[in-house]
């Protein structure tokens, strides 16, 4: 569990497992729109290229992967994993 009520209340948290983004860093050309899409804070820019941060936060969406238009970004939804899940509904 990454993301507490506090932080995002209504929310359960159903964390997935395995290497479900993969990054090829010779593809990116360090536009930062992973950086601007990613809701888990999970990319940042350093030395003219994008990098995972942390992905503790991934809310397992798939945003940076459609966002990066480079091709930079694999993504595949993780096994078990089925990120947050609405308490409303
Ligand atoms: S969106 Fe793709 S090309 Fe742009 S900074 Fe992120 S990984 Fe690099
Ligand atoms: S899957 Fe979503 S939350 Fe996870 S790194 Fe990509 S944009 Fe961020």
């Amino acid at each position: 569990m990454t993301w507490t009520a506090e932080e995002f209340p209504g929310v359960e948290w159903v964390e997935g497992s395995g290497d479900f983004i993969r990054f090829d860093p010779d593809r990116c050309s360090a536009c930062a729109r992973c950086v601007k899409v990613c809701l888990g804070d999970c990319f940042e820019i350093a030395e003219k290229k994008a990098r995972v941060k942390s992905l503790e936060k991934c809310l397992e969406c798939g945003a940076c992967w459609f966002a990066c238009t480079d091709g930079a970004i694999d993504f595949s939804w993780p096994p078990g994993g089925k990120g947050y899940r609405s308490l409303w509904g």
